[in-house]
């Protein structure tokens, strides 16, 4: 991946931190995308400390037109892409029947509407060139239901059908489409479940975390690398026959 160019949204969170620390470690020049600019600059001050390429770009990836113009920017300042990774994402729990509007078009506008902007920004510019490879970070629970999650696995299943939809367009220029499916994750986004004034898991297992491990045949949270190597291997050319495909990362929880 030496020399490469990627672009990675949600890098100030676990999962996405974690990608882009991998791909640069592999040698690739990393543009790690983030609207929390703070963490954001945090995550690459520390990493650039280290010797690694990575630049920090401002965007909220619900706004077409931010995506446009930070993407082009992007290019201008690193080149041209040959990797996007779509790992930014919110989740809002609440049982349906009380979910507001609010939390349902923000988990839709990040989530479904925001890898839509961002891939089609991205992959736009691909297939100019015929080259490129595609990873949207979506969720186990895009396929297995869950309590509280109508509105986040909805969102994920959406994300999920669009990229493989994506991935069956552009084959024909040689670009590649895969998803990957986290399950429980150790990562701010699953922290915040449990703390007090958060958005607090399903009646039954709130306040109990070592009850929402129990799914889990391998017996343990994943942690943000077991994500982003997964990730990272659909990227580079190990995968070279591999496209519109879906890989759990869940230690076993969906059952296969
Ligand atoms: P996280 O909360 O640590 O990171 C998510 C990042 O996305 C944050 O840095 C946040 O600022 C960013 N983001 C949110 N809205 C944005 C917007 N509008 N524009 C730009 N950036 C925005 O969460 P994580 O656990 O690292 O999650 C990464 C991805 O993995 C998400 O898509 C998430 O849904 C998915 N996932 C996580 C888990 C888990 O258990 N942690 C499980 C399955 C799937």
């Amino acid at each position: 991946m030496e020399n490469k160019v990627a672009l990675v949204t949600g890098a100030a969170g676990g999962i996405g931190e974690a990608v882009v620390r991998v791909l640069a470690e592999r040698g690739a020049i990393v543009a790690a995308l983030d609207r929390d600019e703070l963490r954001l600059n945090d995550v690459v001050d520390r990493m650039k400390a280290e010797g690694l390429t990575v630049r920090a770009f401002a965007v909220d990836v619900t706004s077409s037109n931010e995506v446009e113009a930070v993407v082009a920017q992007v290019e201008e300042d690193l080149g041209p892409l040959d990797y996007l990774v779509n790992a930014a994402g919110v989740l809002r729990l609440s049982e349906a029947t009380v979910l507001t509007d609010a939390d349902w078009a923000l988990t839709f506008a990040v989530n479904t509407t925001g890898v839509f902007f961002v891939s089609r920004a991205v992959v736009n510019r691909m297939v100019t060139r015929c080259r490129g490879a595609v990873v949207t970070v979506a969720s186990n629970a895009a396929g297995t239901a869950r309590v509280e999650m109508s509105a986040y696995a909805a969102s994920k299943a959406a994300a999920t059908m669009f990229t493989k939809c994506l991935g069956l367009e552009v084959a024909r220029y040689g670009i590649r489409c895969n998803l990957v499916a986290p399950g429980s994750t150790d990562t701010p986004m699953l922290a915040a479940m449990f703390q007090p004034g958060g958005p607090g898991p399903a009646a039954s297992i709130r306040g109990n975390a070592d009850a929402y491990r129990v799914g889990i045949p391998l017996g343990r949270l994943a942690a943000p690398r077991n994500v982003a190597d997964a990730v990272v291997f659909l990227l580079s050319d190990q995968a070279a026959h591999i496209t519109m495909h879906d890989l759990t990362v869940d230690g076993g929880a969906a059952l296969g």
